[in-house]
């Protein structure tokens, strides 16, 4: 697990800790080692830009970003290249799950809308394990959907840049990006790499403290 310093409430899972919104017997230990409830809310993602506010654990449908006021509540997605961001608002928090479509549909942007709706704004956001755009080879439709941000792999082939991108989405806000390719790490699952179908999950809560 990678818990960012000096902020509570925020877990990037790796692959070896397994998807924990689809196994209970997972998220049961996952959840008893962090000390928050087992009961999460979770959401079926589809690479689109629907955000949910929530304030209760669940399934909510299809949607890519989950918003909460409700402390102790964990919001959980799961990734496998695509970006978990996570936003860190006053008494809000959010976490959404962005590929280049949801970068392209604009997911970031509609959960700070959904953050602003509440009454509150993002001032830091945390970009999680991502494939880098050392890795994450593209063609040029691709680079004109994330609208450029275009860079090479590692080995000089056409890439783009997503965590670049996401910043670029949030004017004035702290982005700390974990700096973890998730193509190059070998704890984290990459799905560009092996097609796998393992993901790593991303638990977000407001500390009751
Ligand atoms: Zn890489």
């Amino acid at each position: 697990m990678i818990l960012p310093p000096g902020v509570g409430g925020v877990v990037f899972g790796t692959r070896a800790l397994g998807d924990g919104r689809s196994d209970p017997i997972v998220r049961s230990s996952v959840s008893a080692e962090l000390g928050i409830s087992k009961d999460w809310a979770t959401i079926s993602q589809v690479h689109g830009s629907r955000v949910v506010t929530v304030s209760g654990p669940g399934f909510y449908g299809e949607a890519d970003a989950l918003v909460t006021t409700s402390i102790g509540l964990p919001i959980a997605i799961a990734t496998a290249d695509c970006v978990p961001v996570v936003l860190l608002g006053k008494a809000t928090r959010a976490v959404a799950h962005a590929g280049w479509r949801g970068v392209a549909r604009g997911v970031v942007p509609a959960a700070v809308e959904c953050m602003q709706a509440l009454g509150d704004e993002p001032t830091t956001a945390i970009l999680g394990p991502h494939i880098g755009a050392c890795c994450y080879e593209v063609g040029r439709e691709v680079i004109e959907e994330v609208g450029g941000f275009a860079a090479r792999t590692r080995w000089g082939a056409s890439s783009v840049d997503l965590g670049a991108a996401i910043r670029s989405q949030l004017p004035g806000v702290e982005v700390v990006d974990i700096g973890r390719c998730t193509h190059d790490d070998p704890s984290m699952a990459s799905y560009r790499e092996d097609g796998t179908r393992e993901r790593q999950v991303t638990i977000v809560w407001i500390p009751r403290d």
